[in-house]
């Protein structure tokens, strides 16, 4: 098994994977909520090859059970059903908190909930690690950084986020969810990490929750047109799942109590990506045999912009290279080829 390599493999993981054989002092007992989400579903899966005890906490609104069903039935594995919104008790050594929706339609869904979610799941979450002395990672966000005016963006820069607009409930949310981490930290020395991810993609990416990359290789691969929203100006920076993972582990075993940035710098605007997106799309169909005469020309439309989308995102991401020894692994050509083979299965097995 290669845990903390990048060749994990999605169709063979089971309860009956080899797990590394940790002494008990080395095993850590470590709570990730929501563990059946997307990013969740691969962390848990590389804390569990590393020999680990893990609880997934989630309440499944946009996780699945599936994500991590494979895990069910081995002695190190728990998952439970529950609200972050509620008090939840459990000795740990470790808590990832990651219980949150992140695309925008989902967060959007119920405002209300997510800022409950952000505040009131975080806030229990650290006093839960503060009453069993855990180690406490928060998923924060680049969100926070708004519609920024400073480019790229380091830690160090405070955003530019509207606070009463339809995105707030996420920004804000994750603002306020750092608030809470670092007075915690100063309060009652609380051992916090925080890490703020920027836009990150890859397969168990639930294909229909709206975001872009799972929305653009969807639609290329069942031959329907492309929406772009606005003209497509607008840039973001695109991290593969794995180099993310890595960097959450190394930033929790770090000592690192500064937020830092998780991120790739490859800089796309949204227009040039879904001319990348349609290229490996075809690129991978023609290498599994599709005669290309018989593939349909997508075409890339035009929708309308959403209100306060943000028209610059990359990472600065010193912070992670100096402190954690960390940078990202996967080209975005390497990524998007992966994520179109999972969902080309997905396709052919009817799950999509
Ligand atoms: P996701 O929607 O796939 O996963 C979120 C998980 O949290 C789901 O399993 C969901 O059921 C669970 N959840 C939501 N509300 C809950 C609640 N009240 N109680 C318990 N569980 C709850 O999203 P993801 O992409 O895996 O994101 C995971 C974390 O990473 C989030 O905190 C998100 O803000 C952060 N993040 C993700 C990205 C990204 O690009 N994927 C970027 C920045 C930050
Ligand atoms: N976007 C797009 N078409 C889609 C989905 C999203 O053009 O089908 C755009 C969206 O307007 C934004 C970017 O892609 O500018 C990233 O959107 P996503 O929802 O993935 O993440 P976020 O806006 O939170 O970075």
């Amino acid at each position: 098994y290669h845990a903390d390599s990048n060749s994990i493999s999605y169709t063979t993981l089971s309860r009956f994977s080899p797990v590394r054989l940790l002494s008990p002092s080395n095993r850590k007992r470590i709570l990730v909520t929501g563990g059946a989400g997307f990013v969740g579903s691969h962390l848990v899966d590389r804390l569990m090859l590393l020999g680990h005890e893990v609880t997934v906490l989630d309440n499944f609104f946009t996780g699945s059970k599936t994500t991590v069903s494979h895990w069910v039935g081995h002695p190190n594995f728990e998952m439970v059903r529950h609200d972050v919104v509620e008090p939840f008790m459990i000795e740990c050594d470790q808590i990832y908190h990651l219980a949150c929706p992140a695309s925008p339609p989902h967060y959007q869904f119920n405002a209300v909930k997510t800022i409950k979610t952000s505040f009131m799941g975080t806030l229990n979450m650290l006093g839960l690690a503060k009453r069993t002395k855990a180690r406490f990672l928060i998923s924060s966000t680049s969100e926070i950084y708004g519609d920024p005016e400073v480019h790229p963006q380091p830690e160090d820069y405070w955003g530019h986020v509207n606070p009463i607009g339809p995105r707030a409930c996420y920004d804000e949310g994750k603002r306020v969810a750092e608030t809470l981490t670092y007075g915690f930290h100063r309060q009652d020395g609380v051992d916090v990490r925080v890490a703020r991810i920027f836009n990150t993609y890859g397969p168990r990416m639930n294909p229909y929750d709206g975001r872009v990359v799972s929305n653009f290789i969807v639609q290329a691969l069942k031959g329907e047109d492309m929406t772009v929203y606005g003209d497509g100006s607008q840039t973001r920076s695109f991290q593969y799942i794995h180099d993310l993972i890595d960097g959450l582990i190394a930033l929790m075993n770090s000592d690192e109590t500064r937020p830092v940035n998780l991120g790739n710098g490859d800089e796309f605007t949204i227009l040039e990506f879904a001319k990348l997106v349609r290229e490996l799309v075809r690129k991978v169909q023609i290498e599994d045999g599709i005669d290309p005469a018989t593939l349909r020309d997508i075409q890339i439309v035009h929708r309308p912009m959403p209100t306060d989308d943000p028209q610059k995102r990359r990472p600065d991401t010193t912070r992670a290279k100096t402190t954690l020894d960390w940078q990202p692994r996967w080209t975005v050509r390497m990524g998007v080829e992966e994520m179109v083979r999972y969902y080309k299965a997905k396709l052919a097995e009817g799950s999509l």
